[in-house]
């Protein structure tokens, strides 16, 4: 699968100084291929959601949407105040299955229609199942990215609609590790932009407030849990900033490729290696290679706190063989030094 859609700016708002990912998204083809054209050797690593979670995922779906998606009106209705039988469901992809571009069209412009439904009074269904929006970036290539919530939850007083996601991870109590609600508040945050988008187009008077659904699956039987309602202010920026950062990588790509594809420029990209990027992204031993020697290559902490540094400097402060080039530099040299003493490490000079 390409980088693509929300993935694609999940990432950018994780990372937003790696301009390789910029390339990855401006390429076409999987993300295995982008690491194959790069790298020149196959990609022979586990990559990608394992695909027990695939079929978990898809199989809370179905039994959340089965029925005219009972379990999802009977989720929804205590905090709507509405009885679960009066709540009205509209699954888009009954009108236009599939993921090919033609489909996600033909369903952006159903959802633009509820929404203008919704606002001028006109009947309107209280949850779309698989709507479709869409975040602009033009002018440039790749000018906007699709951007698909799971549902979109309509607000009795405002009739405003809240963007949400369906979540199969394993929870108990409805309580969710910290490093997934950071990943999953940042879909919601690119899913509530493209909405604050499409809300714009009708009547740039309209606030969507920062907020967010999450349904996250009971760990038996794969029914959802109660609906969390999440404050997203701080992923909303975060993922402008990486739209920001796409638009600077785009610019930087464009200008070096002329006219070739995006993989050919990688080498005179910058890659930003972190330690997220060993769990997320295909090109991440390829990177790390690249920041050998370097702070980076022991963990996020060291990289921000040595910025500038190599390996090679360090020892030398360390041991007493280089003297510190600045006030940094003897700030660094004095707490290596003092951890070589704790630990019985002998100084060279
Ligand atoms: S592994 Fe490389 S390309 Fe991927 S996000 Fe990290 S630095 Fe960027």
């Amino acid at each position: 699968m390409s980088v693509k859609g929300s993935t694609a700016l999940v990432r950018l708002a994780g990372n937003p100084d790696c301009e390789i990912l910029g390339a990855m998204v401006l390429q076409e083809g999987s993300e295995k291929r982008f690491y194959e054209r790069v790298v020149g050797v196959p990609y022979d690593r586990e990559f990608g959601e394992r695909q027990s979670s695939k079929r978990r995922g898809a199989q809370f779906e179905r039994n959340a949407y089965a029925g005219d998606a009972r379990l999802l009106r009977e989720a929804f209705g205590p905090i709507l105040g509405i009885d679960p039988d009066y709540l009205t469901v509209r699954n888009l992809l009954d009108d236009y299955p599939g993921s090919k571009d033609d489909a996600r069209i033909a369903r952006l412009r159903i959802t633009r229609g509820i929404l203008g439904d919704a606002l001028a009074g006109r009947p309107a269904p209280d949850i779309i199942v698989q709507p479709q929006l869409l975040l602009p970036t033009r002018p440039g290539p790749k000018p906007y990215f699709f951007i698909a919530p799971d549902l979109m939850v309509r607000s009795p007083g405002t009739s405003i609609y809240l963007p949400g996601d369906l979540k199969s991870f394993i929870v108990r109590e409805n309580e969710v590790a910290a490093s997934d609600l950071a990943r999953v508040r940042l879909q919601l945050g690119a899913q509530l932009l493209a909405l604050r988008h499409e809300y714009d187009r009708l009547d740039p008077s309209i606030v969507v407030p920062p907020s967010g659904i999450l349904l996250f699956s009971k760990p038996n039987g794969l029914a959802p849990h109660a609906p969390r309602i999440e404050d997203i202010a701080g992923a909303i920026e975060a993922v402008r900033i990486g739209v920001a950062a796409f638009l600077r990588h785009r610019e930087k790509v464009n200008g070096l490729r002329a006219g070739a594809e995006p993989y050919t420029v990688v080498a005179d990209l910058q890659p930003h290696f972190k330690d997220a990027c060993l769990s997320s992204c295909v090109m991440a031993q390829w990177c790390r290679q690249r920041v050998a020697g370097l702070p980076a290559d022991m963990g996020d902490v060291a990289g921000n706190v040595l910025t500038g540094m190599t390996m090679d400097r360090l020892i030398d402060l360390m041991a007493g063989v280089a003297a510190p080039g600045d006030a940094h530099e003897e700030v660094v040299a004095s707490h290596l030094r003092s951890l070589a003493g704790q630990h019985s490490v002998g100084r060279a000079a």
